[in-house]
This record gives structure tokens, sequence and C-alpha cells, in this order.
């Protein structure tokens, strides 16, 4: 029997379509022949209109981790008050760097599957003054999206000098955001809703948070230096770290497909998806375990149905077998249910595909439903 790869719908990485793999796998040219440093140069501006950036697009090797560490070193300075709002396991791995940095740090933790509020936020940032808050756009382990449009005007009204950092990583590119919100550094990687491999940071930052840069001594960091990077950023035949050629160039193509698609048509899919998706395996027993309010339109937890007694393990091998990977829970949800990612090049096939293999596991798991039953809200959903 012929065995095809499964298809990935964990929360990154994501699908990689045919185009983005043809571009990684050219010939590798130097960084500084012309025709790279063109296609690189275009990158960067379609990144900076897209999302609508005064400032400056970083593009830079590494994961997303990486870029979160770029986006806090480059506006800091050592007893720089910092306000870190965490909704999980990701949100909490800020609050872990911005520990490691001497900050009068302090941090707001929403319970799992919740988001935290704007009203706290505000509340939190009227006690003192913050230099900085940085939080997560969609937190990958519980599925929850922050409303970021109304954090991003109550800053504005209420408390304009505070800088906003953003993990977008499991968001940008499949929910909503544009820089001139008043975001100051929004960060991603490319493994995500990109729909790319994995390797890549990309941190926009706003004209205030280059200002801010420049007004800082030099800071402990050297890779992730803004100072280092800006003038590669604004003229790529420049150098400082060896520019990835090949992923650049991945990257690029899975822009191009961005800008052909539109940002605002691309979120609206994501959205539409994810209401599919959770609608389908609603009607075969699975519960969102997000607060549906705050539900994300990138990454989903789905929790088992009482009663059940499904095997969290023996569940996501068979869905494995059946041709879709799938990631389990973390924290409070560890071993009740499995996440999944929708977000990236999908399309309608890989959401039929995807209920598909859940169904067929779940009957092989003794989940008695009836086959089909999801598919059939999955397709009214689709024909609209
Ligand atoms: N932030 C969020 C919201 C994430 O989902 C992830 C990865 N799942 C990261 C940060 C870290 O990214 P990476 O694993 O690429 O370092």
């Amino acid at each position: 029997m012929i065995k095809r790869n499964p298809l990935v719908m964990v929360p990154g990485p994501t699908p990689v379509a045919r185009g983005i793999q043809d571009q990684m796998g050219r010939e590798t040219i130097s960084f500084n022949d012309p025709r790279f440093v063109a296609d690189f140069n275009k990158l960067i501006a379609s990144l900076k209109n897209l999302w609508r950036c005064d400032g400056i697009v970083f593009v830079v090797a590494g994961s997303g981790t990486m870029a979160m560490e770029m986006g806090v070193a480059n506006i800091t300075a050592k007893g720089d008050r910092v306000l870190v709002c965490s909704n999980g396991y990701f949100g909490d791995r800020y609050i872990d760097i911005c520990n490691r940095k001497e900050f009068e740090l302090e941090t707001i933790q929403a319970p799992w599957g919740k988001s935290v509020t704007v009203e706290e936020i505000d509340r939190k940032l009227s006690e003192k003054k913050f230099d900085v808050l940085a939080t997560t756009h969609v937190e990958t382990s519980t599925g929850v999206e922050l409303p970021l449009r109304e954090l991003t005007a109550m800053l504005k009204a209420k408390h304009p000098d505070v800088l906003l950092v953003v993990d977008a990583v499991a968001a940008a590119a499949g929910a909503e955001a544009y820089m001139d919100w008043g975001i100051d550094i929004l960060l991603t990687c490319s493994q995500k809703a990109f729909g790319m491999a994995p390797g890549l940071g990309v941190v926009w930052a706003s004209e205030r948070a280059i200002e801010k840069r420049k007004s800082l001594p030099p800071i402990p960091e050297s890779y992730v230096d803004f100072e280092k990077w800006i003038p590669v950023m604004k003229d790529t035949m420049k150098y400082w770290g060896t520019p990835s050629v090949n992923m650049i160039w991945g990257l690029a193509e899975a822009t191009r497909m961005i800008e052909a698609e539109g940002l605002d048509a691309r979120y609206q899919r994501h959205r539409h998806y994810a209401n599919a998706i959770r609608e389908s395996l609603e009607a075969i027993g699975f519960k969102c375990g997000t607060d549906p309010e705050v539900a994300s339109p990138t990454v989903s937890v789905f929790l088992y149905p009482e009663g059940a007694a499904i095997d969290d393990a023996k569940f996501r091998d068979t869905v494995y077998e059946e041709g879709a990977h799938i990631a389990g829970c973390l924290g409070d949800f560890a071993g009740k249910g499995f996440r999944v990612g929708h977000m990236g090049n999908i399309d309608a096939h890989t959401l039929v595909s995807l209920i598909a293999a859940i169904e067929r596991a779940s009957v092989r798991c003794g989940h008695e439903i009836k086959l089909g039953a999801g598919l059939a809200v999955l397709q009214e959903i689709l024909v609209g």
C-alpha cells in the first residue's frame, strides 16, 4: 500500500506548499549575489507593507524563541518596569525570558483556557508606570486569542507611553494584527501561519521601538541586536550574520502567496476554517477546551467526551495512522484532549481529510460515533 506522510496538523510546523519547498530546494548562491540581494530586499519591503510597519522588519535565522528574545532585548534596559501577561505555556516562556534580565517584572497569568482581560491590564498599568508590556497574541497551549485590537485601543487611549511587544508566533498571517494599531514589536517565525519550514524569525519593530533602541547604551546581546541588523535590513547587500539564503527564498514565496491571497482575506479564511473544524468536531462529541469568546482562528484544543474513556496517546497514534498528525495537550489539559493547528496554506481538502481521519480513529478507539456526522457538518459549512 502506498503510504503518504501524514497531514501536519500540529500547531506548527504546518503544511508547506510545493512552491515554497521548491524555493528552499534551489541551488544555493552567495548572500551577496545580486539576484539574492534583490529577492531579500523585496521580501523585507513586502513584510513591511503588508503589516503596515513604519519602522523596520528583521528576518533572522532562528526559531520563535529567538524572536521573543530579540523583541524584548532591544527596547529594554536594566531596571525597566516590565509587565508580562500570560495566557499559558508560551506566555510563561516570556516570563522566563524576562526573569533572566534585571527588570522590575510583574505578571498577570490567566486561568487555563481563558485570556487575561483588557480591564485587568488597564488596572495593572494604572497602578504604576510601566515601560514595556509583553504578551502573546495566540497562546498555542490553550488556543486562546488575546483581544489584541481592544488592547491596542485601550493602550493608545490610556497608557500611550507603554511599549507593546506581541508574540504572534502562532498568529501572524492567520489572526488579525497590524503594526499601526499601536504595536511596537510584533514577532513570529516561519513554521506557523506563514506555512514555511521552521528556521526563520521575523520581528517587526515600530519607528518608536527603533528610536528606543537607539537611545539605549549597547545591549548585552550581540546576535539579536537591532543595531547590528538595521544596516542589513535597509540594504541586504550588507553583512552581519550570514542570511539563510534558501530559507529566505522559501519565506519570500510564502509571503508572495500571502500577498496574492490578501491579508484580510487570509484572516477571514482562518476564522471560517476554525469555526468549521470546531463545529464538526463538536458534532461528534469533542468539546472545544477554549472559552468560545477567545477561541483563536489558528489553534484549537479539543477535549475528549466525558465518559468515552479514550486513551489519549492511543487516540493520537491512531489518528496518525489514519493520516493526520495532531498534538497532545499541555498544562491543565494534558491527557484530556488534543490540539490541532489550522493555519497557513491549508484548504478544504485538508479539513475534510483531518475530520475524516479523526472520525475513523474515534471508531477504532471505541468512541461510538456515526461515521460522516462530523464531515456532514464540515461540508455544510464549507459550502456556505
Ligand atoms: N510563542 C508561541 C505562541 C509559540 O507557539 C511558540 C512555538 N510553539 C513559541 C513562542 C516558540 O517558538 P519556537 O518553538 O519556534 O522557538
